[in-house]
């Protein structure tokens, strides 16, 4: 027999980021000398402090299951720093640990989404957030931001998408394509517009750590009581402390809700990693500032990226105020063949540039804008400088 693989399934797309990534290894395995700002990852190491407290919880024994939702411990360590840095008030029982925070947005959009309900979804978006609405059963209303407003929503556009079926807003600040932060004054606007709606804020808090030239970070549940009582607040180790192989993340929110993506684990992943858990609590003492370490190497790498790309001719990029990408328009660009290829979008724009000039960026269209392409600056500086000026180099010819 052919085993049938089901509707579900096929409907959902492979990850366009890893794409990029895989055609650049394999070039890379040919032995082409590609620079690669394909990275969705900090490229530091995790820091010793971490990993040496995740050594510690093996020797002592920590290799057996936790409750699915993740240990108590870890829970009040994770209220703490809510509260602590974002000025959130959460029980432990309001905190469900996941298996990384993309597993956080897809089990809070199975635990809060009903088929036929709409979910709002700015442009850009990080690409995983569509298919989760698709395999919640739920419809998407994507609303496109222009460049003018650093490729913000609005609370016009806002207003004017809310619809009798609108069940939730993804909102991520800092953003990933996007490297834009919402201000505070802008969340309080649409905490505001939402007020007497039924809908649910899902906050993707992921880069909140990574921000630059003192943009400052807010969470939205701490807006209002109206924002916190109708907010998911998502959050992870893999940005913050450079831990995307550790696989954890979390969300906090209303207790019905968090208990119900606990049980949603009880019947399908279990519990994190049990020893990855302790290390995650010594993770948010960071002793020795190791995160602000990497901050400022990322800082520097977003000042220098938006202005070596804004310099090269039909390249236009608004400075990253967090996350660690530039999302430049190079739209301008279209239209012109490059090495017999005819340069009709993003997608063109990101082939032909690896091929032809072995240097691997996203493009924009996975994330919604066709303008766009996607460089990660969680790269060294002299890989920066060297495909930048490939870049240049390849738009010139
Ligand atoms: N949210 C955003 C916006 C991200 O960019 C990522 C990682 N690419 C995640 C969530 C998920 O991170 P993880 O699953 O490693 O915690």
């Amino acid at each position: 027999m052919i085993m049938k693989v089901s509707k579900r399934a096929m409907s959902v797309p492979p990850s366009a980021t890893l794409a990029v990534t895989a055609r650049a290894k394999e070039l890379k395995a040919q032995g082409v000398n590609v620079v690669g700002f394909g990275a969705g990852e900090p490229d530091f190491d995790t820091p010793q402090y971490i990993k040496q407290a995740a050594i510690d919880a093996l020797n002592a024994g920590k290799t057996k299951y936790t409750p699915a939702s993740g240990t108590i411990e870890l829970k009040k360590a994770i209220a703490e720093k809510l509260q602590k840095d974002n000025g959130l008030n959460y029980k432990p029982e309001q905190i469900v640990v996941n298996i990384g925070a993309k597993h956080s947005v897809y089990n809070a959009m199975q635990a809060v989404l009903d088929p036929g309900d709409v979910v709002i979804l700015p442009t850009p978006y990080w690409l995983t957030y569509p298919e989760c609405v698709k395999l919640a059963g739920a419809k998407l209303r994507v609303i496109k931001t222009s460049r003018q407003n650093s490729y913000k929503l609005t609370p016009e556009q806002l207003k004017k998408a809310i619809g009798p079926k609108t069940r939730m807003l993804v909102l991520n600040s800092p953003n990933n394509p996007g490297g834009f932060t919402y201000t505070p004054d802008e969340l309080a606007q649409i905490a505001k517009l939402l007020e007497g709606t039924d809908v649910v804020v899902m906050s993707d808090e992921i880069y909140e750590r990574l921000v630059y030239d003192g943009t400052k970070f807010v969470s939205f549940a701490s807006l209002s009581q109206d924002a916190y009582d109708r907010t998911l607040t998502i959050n992870g180790f893999s940005k913050t402390y450079s831990m995307t192989g550790w696989r954890l993340g979390y969300t906090a929110g209303p207790i019905d809700v968090i208990k119900a993506m606990g049980r949603l684990q009880d019947h399908s992943t279990s519990n994190p990693v049990t020893f990855v858990q302790d290390a995650a609590i010594t993770a948010l003492k960071d002793p020795g500032n190791e995160v602000e370490k990497m901050r400022l190497e990322f800082e520097k790498r977003a000042k220098f990226m938006a202005e070596r790309l804004n310099s090269i001719k039909g390249v236009k990029c608004t400075p990253a105020t967090g996350a660690f990408y530039c999302f430049p328009d190079i739209s301008a660009h279209f239209g012109k063949t490059k090495g017999g290829i005819e340069l009709k979008g993003s997608m063109d724009f990101a082939k032909a540039l690896l091929d032809q000039a072995n240097v691997a960026v996203v493009p924009g269209l996975p994330f919604g804008c066709d303008k766009n392409i996607r460089l990660s600056f969680a790269t060294s500086m002299q890989n920066i400088t060297e495909g930048l000026n490939r870049l240049e180099n390849w738009l010139k010819g």
